[in-house]
Order: C-alpha cells, then sequence, then structure tokens
C-alpha cells in the first residue's frame, strides 16, 4: 500500500498507531492538533485517510467539516476513540461496543469509529487496517472514476472529425468568457465563419474529400490563430472563434488575417488533388446589454455573416458596417 494518510492526533497518538499504518503512508506522519491548521493541511495534501484523534479539541468539527465537503467525499476518515471514560461496560466476553456513541460519530460526519483499547491493542489494530484497506479501495475507485470522467468531458466536448471543440464546449465557454471580460472589464469578441460553397466541394470530389477538407481548414485556423483564441466547430462548415481580451477592431484584423491564410493557399487532399475555397466571417464584441449567455452577441455575428455572404462572399463583416445602417433590416 502506498497512500497519502494525515493524522488529526497528537504525537502520542501517532506512535500508538500500527507499523503497517506509518509503512504504508507516504509521507511520514506528522502531528497536527489544530482544526484550522488540519483544514489547510487536507486542502493543500489532498489525502487519501485520515484519522482523526477523538479526544482532541475539534475532532468531531473536522469529521463534520469533511463530511459538507462535496469535492473531499473520497477522503476516508476514521474516528479513533481514545477517551477510556467514553469506554462502555465490560462484558463477560469483553469490550461491547455502544452503538448509540457509533451512530453518533457516524452521524457526525466519520466514515468508521473505532474504539482504541489499550488491553486489547491486537484487535485495535486489526480494525484499523482494515479501515485503511476501505479507503485505499475508496481511493482508488475515486481516481479511476476521476480520470474516466476525464476523458468522457474531453468525448463529450470534441468534435470527432476534427478534434476541436464542438458547439457543447462553446455553450460551455462562452459564459465563462463573457462574465471573465465583465469581471476583469476587458473586451472580447468573437468571429463565425463559413466556407463559401462547399456544398459544391461534396458534389464534385465526395464526402471523403469534403471531410478531409474540414480537417485540413482547422488545422491550418488553428495554426493561425493567437494564444487567447479559442476555435470551435460550431456545426457543419461553420466554425465559432472566442477572441478573448480582443476589441472589435482587433477582431477585424484577425478575421482579415484568416480569410487570407485560407483564401490564397490552396488545401492539398493528396498528391494529386488540390482544392482552392475562401471563407466569410461575421465579427461582434461583447456589449454591456448582451445576455450572460452569449445569444445575442452570436446572433449578431451571425447576422454579419450573413451579410458577408449576401453581398459576395470571400470577406469580413463586423457589426459596425451594419448597424445602424438600414442594411440591417435587409439581412435579418
Ligand atoms: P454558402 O457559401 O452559402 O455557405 O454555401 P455552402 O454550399 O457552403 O452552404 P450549404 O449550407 O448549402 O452547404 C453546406 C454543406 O456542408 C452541406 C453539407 O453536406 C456539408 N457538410 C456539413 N458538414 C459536413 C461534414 O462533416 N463533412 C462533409 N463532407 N460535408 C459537410
Ligand atoms: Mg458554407
Ligand atoms: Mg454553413
Amino acid at each position: 500500500m502506498n497512500m497519502k494518510i494525515l493524522v488529526f492526533g497528537s504525537y502520542d497518538f501517532i506512535k500508538k498507531l500500527p507499523d503497517q499504518i506509518h509503512e504504508s503512508a507516504t509521507d511520514n506522519l506528522v502531528a497536527i492538533t489544530d482544526f484550522h491548521q488540519a483544514v489547510a493541511q487536507i486542502q493543500t495534501a489532498s489525502p487519501d485517510v485520515i484519522f482523526v484523534q477523538a479526544s482532541l479539541n475539534g475532532s468531531i468539527e473536522l469529521c463534520g467539516w469533511l463530511k459538507e465537503q462535496t469535492q473531499l467525499s473520497c477522503i476516508h476518515c476514521i474516528l479513533v476513540e481514545d477517551r477510556p471514560h467514553q469506554l462502555v461496560q465490560r462484558s463477560e466476553n469483553g469490550w461491547e461496543w455502544d452503538l448509540d456513541m457509533t451512530t453518533a460519530a457516524l452521524h457526525q460526519g466519520a466514515d468508521a469509529y473505532i474504539w482504541q483499547v489499550q488491553t486489547e491493542e491486537t484487535a485495535t489494530h486489526h480494525l484499523m487496517l482494515g479501515q485503511l484497506t476501505v479507503g485505499l479501495r475508496k481511493a482508488q475507485k475515486y481516481r479511476d472514476l476521476l480520470e474516466k470522467n476525464h476523458i468522457l468531458s474531453a468525448i463529450a466536448l470534441a468534435d470527432s472529425l476534427t478534434d476541436l471543440n464542438n458547439r457543447r464546449a462553446l455553450e460551455w465557454e462562452l459564459p465563462r468568457q463573457i462574465t471573465k471580460a465583465r469581471n476583469q472589464n476587458i473586451p472580447m469578441s468573437l468571429l463565425i465563419l463559413d466556407v463559401d460553397y462547399f456544398k459544391r466541394v461534396n458534389d464534385q470530389y465526395g464526402h471523403l474529400v469534403g471531410d478531409r477538407l474540414l480537417q485540413l481548414l482547422c488545422t491550418r485556423l488553428r495554426h493561425n490563430l493567437r494564444s487567447q483564441d479559442t476555435p470551435f466547430r460550431y456545426g457543419g462548415e461553420e466554425f465559432v472563434v472566442l477572441l478573448a481580451h480582443t476589441t472589435g477592431e482587433e477582431a477585424l484584423i484577425v478575421g482579415e488575417r484568416l480569410k487570407r491564410i485560407v483564401g490564397e493557399q490552396p488545401f492539398g487532399i493528396n498528391s494529386k488533388l488540390t482544392i482552392d475555397i475562401t471563407i466569410s466571417l461575421g465579427v461582434a464584441s461583447l456589449e454591456n446589454d448582451d445576455d450572460e449567455q452569449g445569444m445575442s452577441l452570436l446572433h449578431r455575428a451571425d447576422q454579419c455573416l450573413l451579410a458577408a455572404k449576401k453581398s459576395g462572399r470571400n470577406r469580413v463583416m463586423g457589426w459596425h458596417h451594419l448597424s445602424p445602417s438600414p442594411t440591417l433590416e435587409a439581412v435579418s
């Protein structure tokens, strides 16, 4: 076993823990007897198992606090009763568990409640080691789940053809960037781009070539974006790029550059086939009365894209090109 173990307990308490617990711990066990210090340690070290000495001030509070922290719910908390006066009556067969005490301890947040009985140390040690195994199992399951969750999130948010972030990822990221821009009082913009006459590519060369072209286009776009720009595949041959920390004017420059790098050089599908394409782009910037989800912002950029298509394609249109001119009515 190799696990992160933390002890909320005195030096004497640590000394009495079975050797196997010391050997299993990745780091030396250190005495922590202050509630706030324990909380700070738990938050930074996120251990797999915590042994809590019941007689310490704050022991039950610590178990309760831990139970309330959903992101720390994987930590196995073992409360060890070391107060002799709390021990229950002796029966003829040895020590009897006090069910009320145990129930209360579990309710208050401990995952296990163990009595440290001096005269029956071996039994106590066995129980502790048993609980350590439970903690390890729990930690491993939790890590597996985290890993799976990570993979599933990546699958759920990526577009399988282009590997770009997909529309779901945009729906998650756009409100986040809007909030950030507003909190920090910095500009943000976005652009929507669409391949011109892409249907003709499919019609002329087939869908597989169309697919390959989309992949090559994405690679080219990705390589020509700045670090603060995040591209998404919005739908078929339509893409959105979030431009953090970017004014409307700067966004137009980014758009013009993308238009140029796509239109100026053909895409090599294979050694025999190259295809020329162009793109049209719509650009919009965040305004005070835009909604938090970014729907109005997206809508403005989309109207600009529509205008770019209508006015001949292979061009970038910004909101100021349309607003407040009556052209807006014509394209909406
Ligand atoms: P416009 O300039 O007006 O945008 O014309 P367009 O032909 O690009 O637009 P239209 O909406 O008529 O056609 C888009 C085409 O994109 C139709 C659809 O079959 C194709 N498409 C969408 N997604 C994919 C894809 O994943 N792979 C391939 N090969 N084609 C796709
Ligand atoms: Mg198109
Ligand atoms: Mg389209």
